[in-house]
């Protein structure tokens, strides 16, 4: 490699010798050429001279034959003549050595041009440098004396002068390289720019690709997911309804402006599995519930919510006993799904109108009844909400059933407006009730009853179904509240009738042989809804809220709890009573023989 690059800068300095050689040579034969062209002009000058002289002499010697003169005179004019004539001569000999001297310059001249041209120059240059040396030295080449030099100028020595040219040389290699290094450079800064293009366009084809190929892979995926969940749905419903009808759902209700502090809601929806919320504090550690059968999506409507539950309620009219609760803490939104506001109406209103719906619907052979009570549960006391004046309700056993309260005020509606005007009444006397007793009014369970009877007009058979709508008393614990005295009393008397509310629903859904429904005035009230040929649904309600991440989570133990789904088949399992609006003779209930299950 490094003799390669010494041969190479051999061959450059001995081409830009050459180059300069000949061109100083060229030069060297214009001044010739000049200085030869002004000898010629001068020899001519000296043959005019000469011809004039001789032409003078002519005259002169036929001036002296004509008028005698000396001879004396005429030896000393042939004298000047033969002096002019040498001069002459010498003149012609030099020009002739500087014709001989221009013809040896041209030849060498000749074959510089020629090795110029020749492809071997490498070789050719030694020698030709050797030749111009040699031409040098040769008696044939322009003798130093002849070649003219400009006057005034210092003339370097031959050797002196080829280092010079050979530094000069360098430099201008050098300059060569430089610039060849410059083009390199540019040349790699383009090619870089082109490489970089290159490489993004394939970056982003690879990107397009891989992105429409993941997402291909997830949507299928995704597809495959929700079959086996919709799989595990229907079998968790069979389930379900195998173990007595009882259902959990989560409702999470939006963040309030009042709490929009910019903080995460604590709780969320899974996005890829309906029934799985994470409860998450602010220091990242989460609780996965599955507890529920569903969770209803923060977005739904009231509207929405109903008809999720529509089908529950349209059970009532074929015999079922229907039990939907709203539980969770106080402010989770539990009276919001409910009751409502006025212009958004909660599932109490929504679901008299449609028992109305489906009675008219199915009126023919059937006549309907549908009779309205609200009551309220503090303290363990029952109070009539349509009827304050009705004090001292306590719960019997009748001919209507177990859960029957004696002297409770029923309204019989047959009209939305009569509807509206039931519940606002029943408000209205909860709110005044609470504002008496100096307690908040979601220190109470307010219970919606309605009743619908069906009589067969042929058969002259009635049957009644009963729907319960649940607004339970806020889940807070005791510990939380800092309660005493009535507070405390209050706070205990809440937290054990949820806690007996959870052991009924737990016991239900267990199919076991004893359930404690007497345990408090709440479950004893529902003791022949819960019991029997039933549907349950219980909606636990949580905030997203920060501050009431404690309170969710106890929200979420309980769904978790109530929520489990057995299939030992050692558990006991009731034999509910499946019926049907015919064939239950008036006073009485539940006479079809049981259909059994599975
Ligand atoms: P609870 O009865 O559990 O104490 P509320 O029903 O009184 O709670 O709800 C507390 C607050 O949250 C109320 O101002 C209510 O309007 C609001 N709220 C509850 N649920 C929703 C919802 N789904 N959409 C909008 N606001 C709601
Ligand atoms: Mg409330």
């Amino acid at each position: 490699m490094d003799s390669h690059v010494g041969e190479v800068d051999i061959f450059q300095q001995c081409k830009y010798i050459h180059e300069v050689e000949l061109v100083n040579m060229k030069l060297q034969m214009r001044i010739l050429e000049t200085h030869i062209e002004t000898k010629d002009r001068l020899l001519r000058n000296l043959e005019d001279i000469i011809d004039e002289q001789e032409s003078r002499i002519a005259n002169m010697e036929d001036f002296i034959q004509g008028r005698a003169t000396t001879y004396t005179n005429r030896s000393n004019m042939l004298r000047g003549i033969s002096v002019l004539s040498l001069d002459f001569g010498t003149l012609s000999e030099e020009n002739l050595r500087l014709k001989s001297a221009l013809s040896q310059m041209q030849k060498v001249a000749r074959v510089n041009e020629i090795l110029e041209t020749d492809e071997d120059y490498e070789s050719d240059m030694t020698s030709n440098e050797d030749r111009f040396a040699l031409s040098r030295d040769s008696s044939c080449s322009v003798p130093r004396s002849v070649s003219p030099q400009p006057t005034g100028d210092v003339i370097k020595p031959y050797p002196q002068m080829v280092q010079s040219m050979r530094e000069e040389g360098q430099w201008k290699k050098l300059q060569r390289c430089a610039e060849e290094l410059k083009n390199e450079k540019d040349e790699l800064r383009r090619l870089a720019v082109d490489t970089k293009d290159a490489f993004n366009v394939c970056m982003a084809e690879m990107n397009m690709l891989l992105t429409s190929k993941t997402t291909d892979f997830f949507r299928v995926l995704i597809e495959r997911y929700k079959a086996e969940m919709e799989k595990r749905k229907q079998l968790h419903n069979q389930l379900v309804e195998l173990n007595g009808n009882i259902r959990v759902f989560y409702r999470i209700r939006p963040q309030l402006a009042s709490e929009s502090d910019n903080q995460k809601p604590v709780v969320v929806i899974d996005e890829m599995d309906n029934g799985v919320v994470h409860v998450s504090n602010t220091s990242g550690s989460r609780k996965t519930s599955a507890g529920a059968d569903k969770v209803i999506p923060t977005g739904f409507s009231q509207e929405q919510i109903f008809n999720e539950v529509s089908p529950i309620i349209t059970s009532c009219i074929d015999g079922y006993n229907v039990c939907i609760f709203a539980y969770g803490h106080t402010g989770s939104g539990k009276t919001y799904t409910m009751d409502g506001p006025v212009e958004l109406p909660g599932i109490n209103q929504r679901a008299i109108m449609q028992l109305f719906e489906t009675a008219k619907e199915r009126t023919g052979d059937i006549k309907y009844d549908i009779k309205v009570a609200m009551m309220e549960i503090y303290n363990e006391k029952i109070r009539d909400l349509l009827n304050t004046s009705n004090t001292n309700l306590t719960i019997r056993q009748t001919e209507e059933g177990k859960g029957s309260i004696p002297g409770l005020e029923e309204v019989t509606v047959s009209s939305a407006q009569e509807v509206t005007e039931t519940l606002a009444r029943g408000r209205k006397n909860k709110a005044v009730a609470a504002t008496e007793a100096n307690i908040e009014s979601s220190r109470s369970h307010v219970i919606v009853r309605v009743l619908v009877s069906a009589t067969n007009l042929i058969t002259k058979v009635t049957t009644v179904g009963r729907l319960n709508l649940v607004d339970l008393a806020g889940s807070e614990r005791v510990s939380q509240t800092n309660a005493t005295g009535q507070l405390l009393k209050e706070a205990q008397a809440i937290n054990k009738s949820l806690s007996e509310l959870g052991n009924v629903v737990l016991a239900l859904r267990q199919n076991q042989k004893h359930i404690p429904f007497r345990n408090c005035q709440l479950t004893r009230i529902l003791e022949d809804s819960l019991n029997g040929d039933s549907k349950t649904l219980v909606i636990v309600h949580l905030s997203p809220d920060s501050k009431s991440l404690n309170e969710s989570i106890s929200s979420v133990n309980f769904a978790e709890k109530i929520g489990q789904v057995f299939t030992k088949s050692g558990t006991m399992k009731r034999e509910p009573v499946r019926r049907s609006m015919t064939g239950v003779s008036s006073g009485q209930r539940r006479e079809i023989p049981p259909s059994p299950r599975k």
